[in-house]
């Protein structure tokens, strides 16, 4: 959400953008280490499938929700899988500038060679390791020290071994890693940082604008990709980084353990418009946390189908926007992307005494950030079927009578009809509640 929310900024500001979003198709170690279980691979034992279904199943379910949530496909998808030469490559030239070293199980970047490694945090290695979690690996030189290729399991070696390379002996393949690849070190795949840093100068050059990403990546992950970027190429990776908070349901960690994870189709399947939760998402500031409970998701559904009633209502064409109202949206989105502030602002207008085709033009042109899907809404005001109408008349006559009761009364009976009533100054307006999209 944060990088669509932020190209549709920057592509309404008039920037080009070109935008890169890498697919880790590739397994990864569970720790923030080098070690540990790998989840493809466990994924794939669990499932009764193999790692490259995995991987594919999971690359499909998430482009599927990227679609549902209205966002901006990214110009290109490159899969780790698919560019594994290029992280080779890379560790090469690291190789060869001096920063690796090869233990047992891998080849590693020394970070001590590197003076400035941690500079992305303002902070030194010591500073970041006392908070993080790092597994003792004794073969380790330091232990911010990382991994950028690791073998197979079965194909690590002792000393002894590589003297006499006849004395390893392969484990029955059923144990045998699913994705692995041939190397010049040997057999096995690449660590968890590389692939970033290999994708990303092919299809943006170095360095690149806006690195994105969520806030728990930024150590190790960033801070691994920046450094051995910076170690192989001598420029940086990126010229900002930008970090989102995270979400939290009901005020906790999303954790598996906790059985609090949620997904797109879950909110689909509550009765929920999928845009529900993109509505959600607008109005938290993309560094403060973000809490998801279902009421919370509920209100969100409700603000936007009443969005959706108040687009429906404005004719197709607009006219022009007051340019100072204009000009205080775009101060809003351009002040570190203050999506609250928007989306206030539109509510603003569109309930403003302003001439309707004012209106429209702030939908037209400020969903193109919002990405709610209302400018297609322009114009669909809806049949009130006759029967809806006349108890709406008979409320009117009634509350006009004082007669309150009966008026509350009526009021509930449109609500069973699936309608509702606001009463504006300019005389009551009726809508159709929304029914939730079906997908
Ligand atoms: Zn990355």
């Amino acid at each position: 959400m944060v990088s669509d929310l932020l190209r549709r900024l920057l592509e309404y500001q008039g920037f080009a953008v070109k935008h890169v979003m890498n697919i880790t198709d590739v397994g990864h170690l569970v720790g923030d280490g080098d070690e540990g279980e790998d989840r493809l691979e466990v994924g794939a034992k669990r499932e009764g499938k193999t790692a490259w279904e995995i991987a594919s199943y999971y690359t499909d379910a998430f482009l599927h929700d990227l679609a549902r949530l209205n966002l901006r496909q990214p110009h290109v998808l490159p899969r780790a899988t698919q560019h594994i030469p290029e992280q080779i490559a890379l560790i090469e030239q690291l190789e060869t500038k001096g920063f690796t070293y090869r233990t047992g199980d891998g080849i590693y970047f020394e970070t001590s060679k590197l003076s400035d490694y941690g500079s992305l945090l303002g902070q030194d290695r010591d500073q970041l390791l006392a908070g993080a979690r790092v597994e003792v690996n004794p073969e380790k030189h330091h232990p911010a020290d990382f991994a950028l290729w690791k073998f197979s399991e079965d194909r690590r070696q002792t000393t002894e071994d590589r003297a006499d390379s006849s004395s390893v002996i392969r484990p029955p393949s059923s144990e045998r890693r699913q994705m692995e690849w041939d190397s010049p070190w040997g057999v096995g795949f690449p660590g968890w940082h590389i692939e970033c840093s290999a994708m990303s100068v092919k299809y943006l050059g170095q360095p690149f604008d806006l690195h994105i990403g969520g806030e728990d990546l930024v150590f190790p992950h960033h801070t691994n990709e920046s450094a051995q970027t910076e170690a192989a190429t001598g420029q940086p990776l990126a010229n900002y980084w930008l970090h989102g908070a995270f979400m939290s349901v009901d005020g906790a960690k999303m954790s598996k353990s906790l059985g609090n994870t949620y997904t797109v189709e879950d909110v689909v399947k509550r009765g929920h418009d999928p845009l529900a939760f993109r509505y959600l998402t607008l109005q938290t500031h993309y560094r403060k946390p973000l809490n998801f409970t279902w009421e919370a998701v509920q209100a969100a559904d409700q603000a936007l189908a009443n969005l959706r009633a108040l687009v429906r209502e404005l004719p197709e064409e607009g006219t022009e926007l007051d340019p100072a109202t204009e000009e205080e949206f775009r101060t809003h989105i351009g002040h570190d992307l203050g999506l609250p502030q928007a989306l206030a602002l539109f509510w603003d207008v569109l309930k403003s005494d302003r001439e309707a085709g004012e209106k429209t033009t702030a939908v037209q042109h400020w969903d193109q950030v919002f990405g709610l899907g209302l400018a297609d809404q322009l114009g669909k005001l809806e049949e009130i079927p006759t029967e809806v109408s006349a108890l709406v008349a008979k409320r009117e006559q009634a509350r006009g009578a004082g007669e309150y009761g009966q008026a509350d009364e009526l009021r509930s009976k449109l609500t069973d009809l699936g309608y509702t009533v606001d009463d504006t100054p300019d005389g009551p307006k009726v809508h159709r509640v929304e029914k939730p999209t079906e997908l």
